[in-house]
């Protein structure tokens, strides 16, 4: 696996030890609504599972939003 630098190397989800497939705006992830165990880094790592999981929260949000206007 190539690895890339700067980057997280693992899953910044608390609790999870997956490997970080992928990298995300910390911001971002944090206000999907997941809880990450090291906020201090700028970037978020996120596991397949999380990034799934991540994908959903989002999308959710901008169904709820499209709804409520
Ligand atoms: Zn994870």
């Amino acid at each position: 696996m190539a690895e890339r630098t700067g980057g997280p190397r693992g899953c910044s989800v608390a609790g999870c030890g997956g490997a970080a497939e992928r990298s995300l705006s910390m911001k971002k992830v944090k206000d999907s609504g997941l809880e990450l165990g090291d906020d201090s880094a700028r970037k978020a790592g996120l596991c397949k599972e999380h990034y799934k999981e991540y994908k959903k929260l989002t999308k959710t949000d901008r169904v709820l939003e499209s709804i409520g206007r």
